[in-house]
């Protein structure tokens, strides 16, 4: 499976860009800034209030201010500064600088379902991980030769599959973990028999979710109302999940060496089943959307990343992906380079 990794190590956007950026004589990095506002003269972007370690600081822009919270903090950013729905500006009281009621809306997050095996053999990564003299002896390998478990991404493989033939692209995605957790607390641990375990989910769900300040204070808890799974479609492609990891879980020579499947379990079957065990398993980490992309009023941002009804603000993370893509981390690197181009381009 793809994943973003250099020389054994997993990489990330502030080794790759950042670090580089920082080297350049015109860049200041400030980090634990906390951002609290937009500050607008008019109603031009014209500086960002931050608090350093809880003393106010303010940064001040003569061209223009980009946004890259993420989908959580980027519309409650928005929305501390005046831009959003009237009735949650209104409800944290700061004043109206540009109604705009997609702010927060649209979040579209995909719901997982877990599901596990126990092998007969003993084979795959549990007894490298499930002991602490194992995983001392896994850890030795990875710091050493910068191989092994560690060195990988979260899921060894994937795969893709129609949960209807007829559709012309495939809309489910499955994961797989040569491993197998220990499901017999609360806590996440791996699990000292050998097997193996799966998640899958929807790859573009459309039932919408929401996420809007409730303060102008940055540290107050945010209004998440979390949706999934509304549309029958949906439930129905869902439980194909179940029929699909079934499926490849029935096949020689996999079938041979299955001693059980420990998740879901034969008690779940039907579509409210499989509904019930997706809401137990967990959510995938890829919401997207609150402060989309668009060429008209149900957008937040235009086609240049530009925040409608003011001037000098962008937006360049997940938060303007207008549709789920599947996985958001690649696509939130295009956004990030998307913007360096545009904004070069318009200089
Ligand atoms: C545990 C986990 C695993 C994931 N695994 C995968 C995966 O395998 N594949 C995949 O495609 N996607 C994965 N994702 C999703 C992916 O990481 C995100 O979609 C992607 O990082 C989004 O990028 P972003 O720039 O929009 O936001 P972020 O990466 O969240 O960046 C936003 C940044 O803004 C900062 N910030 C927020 N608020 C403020 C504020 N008020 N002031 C100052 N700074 C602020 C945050 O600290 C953060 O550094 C995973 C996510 C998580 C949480």
């Amino acid at each position: 499976m793809p994943i973003i990794t250099k020389n054994g190590r997993r990489w990330n956007t502030a080794r790759s860009f950042l670090a580089q950026a920082r080297k350049r004589k015109h860049v200041t990095y400030q980090s634990h800034a906390h951002g609290v506002r937009v500050l607008f003269d008019g109603n031009r972007a014209t500086g960002l209030e931050t608090l350093v370690k809880g003393k106010r600081r303010l940064f001040r822009a003569r061209k223009e201010i980009i946004l890259a919270g993420g989908t959580m903090e980027t519309p409650m950013l928005l929305e501390r500064s005046g831009i959003g729905a009237g009735e949650v500006i209104k409800r944290i009281g700061v004043p109206l600088l540009a109604e705009n009621p997609n702010v927060g809306e649209h979040a579209v997050e995909q719901r997982m379902f877990a599901a596990q095996w126990k092998i007969s053999k003993q084979m795959g990564l549990n007894e490298q991980l499930s002991t602490q003299m194992a995983q001392m002896r896994t850890g030795a390998k990875y710091l050493i030769e910068r191989d092994g478990i560690i060195s990988t991404g979260a899921y060894e493989l994937a795969a893709v599959a129609k949960s209807d033939p007829s559709l012309p692209v495939a809309d489910l995605w499955l994961q797989f973990n040569p491993f197998m957790n220990d499901i017999s607390g609360a806590g996440f641990g791996v699990g000292a028999d050998p097997g193996f375990s799966a998640a899958g989910y929807l790859r573009q769900p459309t039932t919408e979710s929401s996420v809007h300040a409730t303060s102008a204070d940055p540290f107050a808890p945010a209004e998440i109302v979390a949706n999934y799974l509304e549309h029958e479609s949906e439930q129905v492609a869902q439980h194909r999940l179940l029929e699909a990891f079934r499926g490849i879980a029935s096949q020689s020579p996999l079938a041979d060496m299955i001693d059980e499947e420990q998740v879901p379990g034969p008690a779940v079957q039907t579509r409210e089943d499989a509904i019930a065990h997706s809401w137990a398993s967990s959510h995938a980490l890829h919401a997207c959307g609150t402060a989309r992309m668009g060429s008209g009023d149900d957008s937040v941002v235009d086609g240049s990343l530009r925040v409608r009804g003011v001037e000098g603000l962008r937006v360049a993370d997940a938060s303007v992906l207008p549709s789920q893509p599947g996985n958001t981390m690649a696509p939130a690197i295009g956004i990030g380079a998307m913007a360096a181009r545009i904004i070069a381009a318009e200089a």
